[in-house]
């Protein structure tokens, strides 16, 4: 008897139609997003538990089941939120979600305030680099304005040339808001210097965003947003001053904070509510008794924006590349190694993760609530976001040279005659904006597996032509919706790549470690 098979790659039986019948799934309109605190959210994670069962894993989450709650506190700011600002005589108004948008951080239902403004260039105290926009000057109580990014580079020595380092992103620059003690701080979005648009912003900050409860006592901005560029040169222009020629002076070593003379005010009304969320997490439990205590990760974020601002009349944020692709491979990973025949050594941890979109909570929560210790963490591989554009000609491991599996990598690539490529993008900081990043941070070792650069029978810039494309129209879109037409052959591609690097490291003798001299270490 013949019998059909569905496309699989050689090795690992791993099938590219499963990953696309999760995908499909997962980002159906039926799941409504895949919101943080959402019933979309809550059917996803059940499917999630549900594959991960059938899969032969083991819950290790609460109760031994497998779900790791995650506290959160939802803030939406409401629209009514008013921002103004005065100098000289002169004032203006700037209007919530066409000029600004953000979130009080004191999770508090009604706040005003007023203060002072500064402009800080990109608020960056890097002593590494020699570099200290704050030159000593006290920002308390003072409202700061900024710009996201870091000074440009081609020099590998001065924030690691092109390359953007954390003190770029966006996130950075409200922390060392804080650590200065400033009263609030307040970001004007250029596209070139966030790289992407205010939409991704708008969409972003516009609504519910998740944030993790106050440590009793600790401190916290009383707003943390963003201005659009029109906005910012209007708010800038009550000093005088302009966006371009402010971004131009923030790139010199001898910049020193601009005191604008502007008093802003604002009032700012919450809706604050608990949003219980959770992470996913099963293990499918290694085979050697010495090292079965220890584990390696593979994750991906299940959550994505949920129901939003409409944009051409659809208000649904399917998330389907972002990241109902990464967890179609977490799924299908689950699979194919509960299936292996003799298990690897290690433990493999199956984790999906909440409100990555609100900026990696859900992976922050596990790194400091871990359910295998970090210190018995071999790795964390990731997939977020990767494109069934067709079959791929590399494969993107953005930060895998950083850690000492990158020789294996190498070997795995050329084995499954893939190029390992290079960052196209390296000013974007992928490295900080997904969900190993909060491994990397509590020192374990990790990397995202990531979306093909260049697709195998397309032409060259076919890769950069698609990111730009994605980029610049669906991420963060409700148009990031399934397609009937895509070819996930390069994700299969991926998760055989993830597989045989996740099975070597899981029978090593040594658990992974980072290179040394680098950011991170355990
Ligand atoms: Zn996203």
């Amino acid at each position: 008897m013949i019998v059909s098979l569905p496309a699989i790659c050689q090795d690992a039986g791993i099938s590219a139609e499963r990953i696309r019948a999760h995908t499909r799934f997962l980002s159906s309109d039926l799941l409504e997003g895949r919101g943080v605190g959402t019933r979309g959210g809550q059917l996803a994670t059940e499917y999630i538990a549900t594959q991960l069962a059938l899969a032969g894993a083991v819950g290790i989450g609460a109760s031994g089941g497998f779900y790791q709650p995650v506290p959160l506190v939802g803030i939406e700011t409401e629209p009514n939120a008013t921002l103004g600002a005065t100098a000289g005589g002169k004032s203006a108004d700037f209007q919530w979600s066409d000029d600004f948008v953000g979130s009080s951080q004191l999770q508090r239902p009604d706040i005003r305030f007023e203060g002072e403004a500064l402009f800080v260039g990109h608020g960056i105290t890097a002593p590494e680099f020699h570099w200290d926009d704050f030159k000593g000057v006290d920002v308390a109580g003072k409202v700061l304005v900024v710009f996201t990014n870091e000074p440009p580079s081609t020099d590998p020595k001065f924030f690691d040339g092109r390359a953007l380092t954390y003190y770029g992103r966006w996130t950075y620059k409200y922390e060392e808001a804080l650590r200065h003690g400033a009263l609030a701080c307040f970001i004007i979005h250029t596209t070139p210097t966030a790289s992407y648009g205010w939409d991704v912003v708008r969409n972003s900050w516009g609504k519910e965003s998740a944030f993790v409860k106050p440590a009793p006592g600790g401190k916290a901005l009383a707003f943390q947003g963003w201005l659009t560029r029109d906005a910012g040169e209007r708010l800038l222009g009550l000093a005088g001053k302009h966006v371009d020629d402010l971004l131009a002076a923030s790139e010199k070593p001898d910049f020193k904070p601009v005191p604008l003379g502007i008093q802003i005010r604002m009032h700012v009304a919450s809706k604050i509510r608990p949003l219980d969320s959770r992470n996913v997490a099963a293990v499918i439990p290694g085979s050697d008794p010495a090292l079965k205590d220890q584990a390696i990760i593979f994750s991906a974020h299940w959550d994505h924006l949920g129901i939003g601002e409409p944009v051409n009349g659809d208000t649904i944020y399917n998330g389907a590349i972002d990241n109902a692709t990464g967890c179609a491979i977490l799924l299908e990973l689950a699979r194919v190694w509960g299936s292996l025949p003799q298990k690897p050594k290690r433990t493999a941890v199956f984790l999906a993760v909440t409100a990555e979109e609100a900026y990696l909570r859900g992976s922050e929560y596990y790194a400091s609530m871990p359910l295998v210790p970090l210190s018995r963490t071999a790795i964390d591989l990731n997939y977020d976001a990767l494109y069934p554009f067709g079959r791929a000609a590399d494969v993107v491991v953005t930060g895998a040279e950083r850690t000492t599996v990158f020789p294996l990598a190498q070997q795995i690539a050329k084995r499954l005659n893939l190029a390992i490529a290079e960052d196209a993008q390296p000013e974007a900081g992928h490295y900080f904006r997904s969900d190993h990043f909060a491994f990397a941070r509590a020192g374990v070792p990790a990397f995202s597996i990531g979306h093909a650069s260049e697709f195998a029978g397309k032409p060259a810039g076919f890769g950069e032509q698609a990111y730009q494309e994605y980029n610049r129209k669906h991420y963060h879109q409700p148009s990031d919706e399934f397609q009937e037409d895509w070819d996930f052959t390069a994700l299969a591609q991926a998760a055989e790549f993830g597989f045989l690097l996740g099975k070597d490291i899981a029978n090593q003798d040594q658990l992974p470690d980072w290179k040394p001299g680098g950011q991170f270490h355990r």
